[in-house]
Formats: structure tokens, sequence, C-alpha cells
């Protein structure tokens, strides 16, 4: 195999181009001494709720929990059912059955590849608590009709933000339309911490309460503990680096545009092979650019681009209801499983160079 002289994402460039600023920070976190919540967590956790929009934000370890802690946060528990998407990162719906509810898959948009809202009130039964609609690639999931439905049947609604931090939509940033919102700082996210992390977002004063209880072995006073929670706080470290970060995500999120425009006017004209669209009521941030290789070519698409030295990958090659753990039969969903045949996705970031040329 070839070297890869362009990876699918490399976090470097960002880090070096703050180099200074993220010493300093980390720095200043050393001599602190504090290095599990305390003041740099309760800094970024408002300069998030500020940018987002937001009454409350609240740290926690991962995008995992974020998502674990807003559904116990959100009432959901063992017995109910939340209506997600099958094209998605393993961990939306394993959240889901962690906290002892079922996840019930409904097919995507082949379009956008998020959860198509045309499709959710068939999924609806009694036991249906919450919609967990999530942005993929950077793009809003179509969110008017999800908030809709929700509210006509009294259901929660839980944004998956994982891969859109700085998106929008409608001009709303995306994790402050529903009732709470996940968030990662995986280092590969858009907002990408040095390791885990993770935050929820809401409006809601109480799930915000339970959300900061759950993250501390469900107590409000150190050793006065409520209920069975988790150990999963936001590291003092990871919070002051994103800090630094949270500054520049809008220009980086603006360069993954501009990377986005340049790789459709180059591509535009392939055939058997379908670009990403932004639709009017998305403000995409290209968490990847992914696009459809059509006619079963993709793995040799796949192996050409490796022998050229340019990285890709398949986000996701199973969709969730046919994994193991759920193991719906084959042809269910089938624009997801579709999906999952064609999608490839191309090097993306927010300092990926613009190579010149035609
Ligand atoms: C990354 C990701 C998660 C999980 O985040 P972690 O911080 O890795 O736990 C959840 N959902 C989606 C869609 C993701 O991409």
């Amino acid at each position: 195999m070839s070297d890869i002289r362009i990876p699918i994402y490399d976090p470097r460039p960002e880090i070096e181009a703050l180099w200074d600023e993220i010493h300093a920070a980390i720095d200043r976190v050393l001599r602190s001494g504090r290095f599990i919540l305390g003041p740099e967590v309760e800094a970024f956790e408002r300069e998030v709720a500020e940018y987002l929009g937001v009454k409350y934000a609240i740290g926690v370890n991962s995008g995992t929990d974020a998502l674990v802690i807003a559904l116990r946060a959100l009432g959901i528990g063992p017995g109910d059912q939340v209506i997600t998407t099958p094209f998605t990162f393993f961990a939306t719906a394993e959240a889901i059955s962690l906290v002892g509810a079922q996840p019930v898959f409904v097919d995507i948009d082949p379009v956008t590849f998020n959860i198509d809202p045309a499709r959710i009130p068939a999924a609806i039964t009694p036991r249906t608590k919450a919609i967990l609609p999530v942005h993929l690639y950077g793009h809003a999931a179509d969110m008017d009709p999800i908030l809709e439905i929700a509210r006509e049947h009294g259901l929660k609604v839980l944004e998956d933000v994982a891969q859109a931090f700085g998106g929008a939509y409608k001009g709303r940033k995306l994790g402050s339309l529903g009732d709470a919102a996940a968030f990662s700082f995986f280092p590969t996210k858009n907002l990408g911490g040095f390791g885990d992390g993770g935050l929820i977002a809401t409006n809601d004063p109480q799930v915000a309460d339970l959300a900061r209880m759950l993250r501390a072995h469900g107590a409000r006073r150190k050793y006065y503990n409520e209920m069975l929670g988790y150990n999963s706080r936001l590291d003092a470290l990871q919070a002051a680096v994103l800090r630094v970060k949270l500054k520049h995500v809008d220009e980086w999120n603006r360069r993954r545009r501009e990377v986005a425009a340049r790789y459709q006017k180059a591509l535009g004209k392939l055939e058997g092979v379908i670009l990403p669209r932004e639709m009017s009521y998305a403000y995409h941030v290209y968490h990847q650019y992914t696009v459809r290789i059509l006619h079963g070519r993709r793995e040799e698409v796949r192996r050409r681009l490796t022998e050229a030295g340019i990285g890709t990958m398949v986000y996701y090659p199973v969709p969730l209801h046919r994994l193991p753990v759920y193991a719906w039969p084959e042809g269910s969903l089938l624009h997801a499983e579709r999906a999952a045949r064609e999608v490839l996705s191309l090097p993306m970031g927010g300092k990926l160079a613009i190579i010149s040329g035609r």
C-alpha cells in the first residue's frame, strides 16, 4: 500500500495554527491544579451556551455519555421506544439501548442521508417517547416536521449534533432546536479536543439539573447521592483547549465549505458519482464530504484513491439495523442499506489546503 499523503482528516494543522494559545491554556490548567470540572469547564459551558443560544450547557466525558445522560434526563428508560435513524455512528442507537429503551429505526432521505420525517408517523406506537435525529456529516436533519410530529404526539426531541458543531437549520444553531442536544468533542469532530469529551445543551432547567447530577454519580452535593449516575465529567484540560478552538470553529467551518465547493466544481461532471447537496434550510458544516459511488464501483474507486495517496473512509458500511445487536431483516430499510453500499468520504478539514488547479 502506498503512503497516504492526504489523510481523510488531520487534526494537526488546526493545532499548529494555535500552538502558543493552546500551550498557554494547558499551562494555566497545570498551574491551577484543578483537573476535573472547575472554573475552566464552567467557562467553556458558558461560552458554548452563548454560542448556541441555549440556556444551559453541561460538559461530560464523551458524545456517547452526552446521549445516555440526555436520554435519562429526558425521562427515557426501560420499556420506552425512541425513533432514530439507522444511518449513523453506533453510539446513537447504543445510547438508547443502554438506558433500557428500544431504538426504532426509520429509513433515511436518500438526498440528505438524514432521517426522513415523512416516515416517522408510521413508526409511532403507544411506547414511543422520543425522536432522536442525527445531523449526519454536518448537514441538518429537517427539524420543523420532526418538531411538529413530536408536538402532536407529546414526544421529546434529542438532537445528536456530534457531527455538526456550528451547523444551522433555518438560521438557528443545531443543538438549540430540540428538548436537548448531545455534542461530541472526539478529536476528529468539527470542534475536537485532545481526547474524549462531550456536552449536553438544553433550555430546560430540569433537564439541565438532572444532567448535572447524572454526570457526577447522581449527586448535587458530593457524598449526598440521590440516584445512580455516572462518572462522566469533562476534564479541565479538554475544556481549556476547546475554549481556544471554539473561537476558530466558524472560520474552520467556512474553510470546510470552501473545500466542499472546490470538490463540487472538480467532481461535478463525473458520471456515476453523486455529490452531496445542501438543502435550502441547512448551513452545512461538512464534517464529512461524502459522495455516492454508483454501479458497485466504490471499492475500486477507494483502492485507486489509496494508490494515489488520498485517504477515504466509509461512514458507515453497515446500517445499525443490520448489526448483530439489532438484526433487522435485510431489505427492511432500503435507503439506508443502499447508502451503506455507496457512500465514500473524501479528505476534509478546517485547515485542509485547497489545492490549486483547474
Ligand atoms: C462521534 C459520534 C458520537 C459519539 O461521540 P463520542 O464522543 O465518540 O462518544 C455519537 N453520534 C454520532 C453521530 C457521532 O458521530
